[in-house]
């Protein structure tokens, strides 16, 4: 890892926040070395004006290539959990934590690594920024690297998944699990099992926004 590579993104960050100017800013950014082999930066999405953010880990493959969160697998099981909570993906912000694809190569195959600790800190900045920017009414922390950046290491989701937590960073707040987990389960019922329960997650978003 080059010396350069071994800060955070704070000095990337603009002068003024918009969520325009934070997207054109972060396409430089270096504040890791994560920028190095991905294809490009992949900035959250979705309007100022959206009542609820959610987060997820990191861009993947499919995302890195479009630089777009959320156009891979995992999202289609996102829509379909969205879908069941009566949540309109538009009217959402989607972000992740980590803002570059991470990745081992192998053969001509990109194979998803986890982020370390400090390129989840390092990358912290722009999450910072688009909550700063959107103000969510409510926000949903999707897996384990998202409750890592903003909730601490030793928050556990699959302990407090679809509670209401008690946190300065919106209004609303909760975690459940990261949509790709729903694909990683070994068979069809534990699947169906999953996407309810993550369904079940969003739900209490939705009816927590209703009694705001
Ligand atoms: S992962 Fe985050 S901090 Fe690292 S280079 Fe990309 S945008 Fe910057």
């Amino acid at each position: 890892m080059a010396k350069e590579d071994r800060g955070d993104a704070t000095p990337f960050l603009p002068e003024r926040l918009s969520l325009k100017a934070l997207r054109e800013a972060a396409a430089g950014c270096r504040g890791c070395h994560l920028w190095r082999p991905a294809t490009q930066t992949v900035f959250g999405e979705g309007r100022k004006s959206s009542r609820i953010m959610l987060v997820g880990e990191q861009p993947g493959d499919r995302e890195d290539l479009m630089g777009k969160p959320f156009v891979g697998p995992a999202s289609r099981e996102l829509d379909r959990g969205l879908e069941a909570a009566g949540i309109d993906r538009k009217d959402t912000y989607l972000t992740n934590a980590v803002k570059h694809f991470s990745f081992q190569e192998r053969g001509r195959r990109r194979l998803h690594q986890t982020p370390k600790r400090f390129e989840i800190d390092a990358c912290k900045p722009w999450l910072d920024a688009e909550l700063e920017v959107v103000k969510p009414e409510a926000l949903v922390i999707m897996g384990a690297i998202a409750a890592r950046a903003l909730l601490g290491g030793s928050f556990r989701v699959t302990q407090h998944r679809g509670e209401l937590l008690e946190s300065d960073l919106a209004p609303i707040v909760s975690a459940t699990i990261h949509p790709s987990s729903i694909l990683r389960q070994p068979d069809e019922e534990s699947r169906v099992r999953e996407r309810e329960a993550f369904a079940r997650d969003l739900r209490v978003i939705i009816e927590a926004l209703g009694q705001v």
